[in-house]
């Protein structure tokens, strides 16, 4: 079976195509294009690269098409993108206005141009639809709750590879064989003898910390919109929510200026007044840039306030995991992070550290209670399995 995984950004394609010979999965061609205007020639060029390459005998030689999408109004898990379910995320537009409006355009045009080829939609929010009821919920009037002012949790592909692939490092097949199986299962919580507790770090353009639980997630750092939790490339995170009606009153902004600055001019940007990318943010604090400096500091604090909260809530933790642009290559950041937590048995070996960029490794010292990895990130893995496993069901 051959599944290819659309990654759509506002101007951006990037694709994987992954074939399947049982369970075992193959990454035949991966690729990706920018400033692209319309996804359905953009897919049609994609398309007939991968037949030049021998990797398509045709497009129809796909069994479908797998997509990572962020969160639809009352619906999650994994669902073939129907107009009802498209309506659905249209409803969430103004959550994630970074990323719903792009991928409900590219569908639509992927459509037209992959007639009766399934197109599937993994929500980002599924991973977290286990988690304890407080961890769902805000503080707010039933009307509001009603409304669908909830916590949701994003980054859910990212974490439930990592929730297993964690528990393939650690030893423990069991938890790893329950994580694969985890959008099917009829029990999700499961107890095992041993409890298994990871902390999860994605820090990249856009960063979330979750905490999992014997490979179920307990919460995550993102809330009701992605635009929360820790600082994002250039939107705000965590934000008390009584500064939005002060602005308006005291600088006159409209509902319009202040989702522009809050998702487009805050987070690592905004701090930093440099750019969204850290290296540029780094560069510029070498050279002095205070409010540089501070941004870095901002991310470093925020990662260690969001990974204690998960620490406290499962009693303690076996392993730390990073991951993401930032997460994979910054043994710097890495271990400021980890730094002065000796007493809860987490020990760094700068020299493993060090050595550790883009690659899986292990970075605790030997004697650590608690083993910090390095996985890179492979969502696409977890879209392509999930789109395979609906396929499956719905053929049968
Ligand atoms: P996205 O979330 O957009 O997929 P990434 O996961 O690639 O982005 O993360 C982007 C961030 O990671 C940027 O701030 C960038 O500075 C950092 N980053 C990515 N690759 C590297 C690298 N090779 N070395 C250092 N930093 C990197």
């Amino acid at each position: 079976m051959k599944i290819l995984v659309a990654n759509l950004g506002s101007t951006s394609f990037k694709y994987r195509l992954i074939s399947f010979d049982g369970d075992d999965a193959t990454v035949l061609a991966k690729g990706g294009y920018e400033r692209v205007t319309d996804y359905e020639s953009t897919l049609n060029e994609c398309l007939e690269s991968l037949s030049a390459g021998g990797h398509l005998s045709s497009p129809s030689d796909l069994d479908g098409v797998g997509f990572k999408t962020v969160v639809a109004d009352g619906v999650s898990g994994c669902l073939e993108l129907d107009d009802k379910v498209l309506d659905a995320m249209a409803r969430c537009n103004d959550l994630a206005p970074a990323h719903n409006p792009p991928y409900i355009t590219g569908i639509r045009q992927f459509r037209k141009a992959l007639p009766g080829v399934p197109l599937i939609g993994l929500f980002e929010t599924a991973f977290y639809q286990w988690i304890p009821e407080p961890a769902k919920r805000y503080a707010v009037p039933a009307s509001w709750y009603e409304a669908g002012i909830r916590r949701w949790g994003f980054h859910g592909a990212s974490h439930k590879f990592i929730a297993e692939r964690s528990a393939e490092i650690m030893d423990r097949p069991d938890v790893a064989g329950h994580v694969r199986d985890l959008y099917i299962t009829d029990q999700p919580v499961r107890e095992f003898e041993r409890p298994l507790r990871v902390v999860s770090l994605h820090l990249g353009g856009s960063s979330s910390v979750t905490g999992i639980h014997n490979g179920v997630a307990i919460g995550n750092s993102m809330g009701f919109s992605p635009q929360s939790g820790l600082p994002q490339n250039n939107r705000v995170g965590d934000l008390d929510s009584f500064a939005v009606p002060l602005m308006m009153r005291r600088r006159g902004l409209g509902v319009d200026e202040i989702e522009k600055a809050l998702s487009r001019e805050s987070g690592l940007l905004g701090l930093s007044g440099v750019s969204n990318d850290l290296r540029d943010i780094d560069k510029a604090a070498a050279e002095g840039n205070a409010n540089a400096a501070l941004a870095i500091d901002y991310l470093v604090h925020q990662a260690r306030h969001w990974a204690g909260a998960y620490l406290l809530q499962m009693g303690g933790v076996d392993g730390i995991v990073f991951t993401a642009g930032i997460g994979e290559n910054r043994a710097d950041l890495r271990a400021r992070i980890c730094a002065g937590l000796g007493e809860l048995g987490v020990e760094i070996d700068s020299n493993l550290n060090e050595s550790v960029r883009g690659s899986e490794g292990l970075i605790s010292a030997a004697g650590s209670r608690v083993k910090v990895m390095v996985i890179p990130a492979n969502e696409e893995l977890v879209v392509a399995r999930e789109a395979r496993r609906f396929i499956q069901k719905n053929r049968n």
